[in-house]
């Protein structure tokens, strides 16, 4: 099974790719934690990263498509989360795809309206060692069970969020247009529990895709 997980910042992309990833074996593969994993290893494509994250700009083409790549010769079953985020990723990876097969079976649209996507980022913190995200609305922990500090990452202050959501609105249109013209987008409610949208995500999976894999 290939998937992509599709969604504005703060939806709950992360979440659900790690809850289908358990429930059906695939490999969660998270642009953002590989890119932030280049930054705090100070790789070279890191120190070359760095500016652009901070200010919630998306990295070059190049890069990210070099980097699924190699994630994707290495795992059948894949979860794409933050990746492809501009048509010319998407029809790049639709062309590498075509050429190392299996292709993409589904992808999913997380949506959800911009004031809910604004209060949950700013209240989102991450824990530095593991990766999970907790909002502050709920918990208030000082640390992440695994023993990581809690922190708030550097693009989810609110002058890069709106940023952030300028950039997205931008770019998620045409990704929406031609995968529907693909036949492969189901577009998901996302202003719901985190249980909710992925009970949606498994109907989809149970009853639509996976009998035709
Ligand atoms: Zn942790």
């Amino acid at each position: 099974m290939r998937m992509v997980m599709l969604g504005a910042p703060g939806a709950g992309k992360g979440t659900q790719a790690r809850l289908v990833s358990t429930k059906y074996g695939a490999v969660h593969l998270s642009m953002g934690s590989t890119l932030r994993r280049e930054v705090a290893e100070q790789s070279e494509i890191g120190r070359s990263i760095r500016g652009t994250l901070s200010k919630g700009d998306m990295v070059e083409d190049g890069i990210v498509n070099m980097i699924i790549e190699n994630q994707l010769q290495r795992y059948e079953s894949v979860i794409l989360d933050g990746y492809p985020r501009t048509l010319l990723q998407a029809e790049h990876l639709d062309g590498y795809l075509k050429e190392h097969p299996p292709v993409l079976d589904v992808v999913f649209l997380l949506e959800l309206p911009v004031e809910s996507i604004i209060s949950r980022l700013s209240g989102r913190r991450v824990c530095d060692r593991c990766s999970k995200t907790y909002h502050i609305q709920f918990y208030r922990l000082e640390r992440c069970p695994c023993g990581g500090r809690l922190i708030q990452r550097e693009d989810d202050n609110p002058d890069t969020i709106r940023h952030r959501m300028e950039v997205y609105e931008a770019e998620i249109q045409p990704l929406r247009d031609f995968y529907t013209r693909c036949g492969l987008l189901y577009p998901i409610d996302a202003d719901q529990g985190v249980e909710d949208i992925f009970a949606d995500i498994s109907e989809v999976l149970d009853d639509t895709i996976l009998p035709q894999i």
